[in-house]
């Protein structure tokens, strides 16, 4: 007999591999669809990943070692003039605010738990399932096909991602300076004694090309310059890649499979992770979302009660509901945060350092932002 599925996952992604796993622990047959591999160079981005997404990679034993997952006890944030913010784990009360994730440790140790899943099938084509989940990233071309309006703001900037070689040692701690032409980001890597980092540069959409293309030593100049010589002489360590940088959200996050497709009948979908939104990387947070959004469904779903399927679309908009109400928040805050600092005005420049050190002196605000960002804000609600 030809094999039949719970739920069809389009995308082997961080989020659909994730996911996958979490709904074969709940016994629910999975088929997931790898698209063939790009041959691409490997992924040099290492992410901020909070509590949260902490919890359910460990839950599946995919969480890396130490060396792959470097915990942060210190997040340094520099304005463009006075302005400074310091988040420090022991007052938060945590061993680590967050930990940067080698992106393909992470895709490593979630294709091998797939490989021993026996409830998860990798199949190279859509089959049909009660439910499709839609884990397929931004540029998801299943949204598209069903009529989903994706309504982007494009921010006129590139994220350049790398990593680098630093004389001195990273001390676990998370830096980022806000500059009239940019974000900067140095991550630590490598563990705690690591003398590595991974780089998220946001510069204008202009000046890209220029920096992916610019000599070795006059990119590290600019990013010592920067960064103000806090991590001594600096050498490239990887290819430099970019990414066009977006906000953008989906109007609807489920629905029924569209009368044209053969296998609609009773049958639905629903979006997850970066195939639903997209927020600025400049505060880590768009995979912590998803994964989010992941965490949402597979509770939604293993909740619902016997007689419903899992393509019961109450369930899943109440899963929308929860998941926009989570996003809203942090979209505006990041969306807020990189338009301050892209207003070259003398005026609104004082005014944002001004906001960075009363913000730092204000413990409560503080506090709870930080809060929000270790995904440690919805576990003290729950
Ligand atoms: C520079 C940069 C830095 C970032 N840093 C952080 C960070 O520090 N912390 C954080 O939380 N987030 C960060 N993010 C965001 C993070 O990259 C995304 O949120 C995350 O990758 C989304 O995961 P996903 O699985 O939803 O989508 P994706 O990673 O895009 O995966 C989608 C998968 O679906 C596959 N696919 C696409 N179409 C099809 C199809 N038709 N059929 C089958 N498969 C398909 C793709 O090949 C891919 O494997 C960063 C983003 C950028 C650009």
């Amino acid at each position: 007999m030809a094999q039949t599925f719970d739920v069809c996952i389009r995308g082997a992604g961080i989020a659909g591999r994730t996911l996958a796993l979490l709904l074969a622990r709940e016994r629910l047959r999975v088929a997931l669809v790898v698209a063939p591999p790009s041959g691409g160079a490997p992924d040099v981005r290492a992410y901020a990943l909070n509590a949260g997404s902490r919890g359910v990679l460990e839950a599946l034993r995919c969480w890396p070692d130490e060396e792959h997952a470097t915990a942060v006890t210190q997040m340094q944030v520099f304005g463009d003039l006075d302005g400074r913010v310091v988040f420090d784990a022991a007052s938060q009360h945590v061993d680590a605010l967050t930990w940067i994730v080698d992106v393909p440790a992470l895709e490593r140790r979630l294709a091998e738990a797939v490989r021993y899943q026996p409830m998860v099938e990798v199949v190279s084509e859509p089959v049909a399932a009660p439910l499709t989940a839609i884990c397929e990233g931004r540029a998801s071309s299943t949204r598209s096909e069903f009529g989903v309006d994706f309504s982007v703001t494009p921010y006129a900037q590139h994220a350049i991602a790398t990593r680098l070689h630093c004389e001195h040692p990273h001390g676990q701690v998370a830096r980022q300076w806000f500059t009239a032409d940019g974000i900067l980001a140095l991550l630590p890597l490598d563990g705690p004694d690591g003398h590595s980092v991974a780089v998220v540069w946001s510069v204008a959409r202009e000046q890209a090309d220029g920096w992916l293309a610019a000599d070795a030593e006059d990119f590290t100049a600019r990013l010592e310059e920067i960064s103000q010589g806090a991590l001594g002489r600096l050498e490239l360590a990887a290819p430099r890649m970019a990414w066009p940088l977006q906000q953008a959200v989906a109007s609807r996050w489920c629905g029924a499979m569209p009368d044209g497709d053969a296998r609609s009948t009773a049958r639905s979908w629903v979006l997850v992770g970066d195939a639903a939104h997209n927020v600025h990387p400049l505060a880590g947070q768009g995979l912590n979302l998803g994964l989010g959004d992941v965490q949402a469904l597979a509770r939604i779903l293993q909740e619902r009660g016997y007689w419903r399927g899992t393509q019961d679309l109450r369930l899943l908009r109440r899963y929308e509901r929860e998941r926009k109400a989570a996003l809203a928040p942090m979209g505006l805050a990041m969306d807020g945060l990189q338009q301050l600092f892209s207003r070259p005005e003398a005026p609104v420049q004082v005014l944002r350092n001004w906001g960075m050190n009363g913000f730092e002196r204000f413990g409560p605000l503080k506090d709870w932002m930080a809060r929000q960002a270790m995904g440690l804000a919805q576990r003290s609600q729950a």
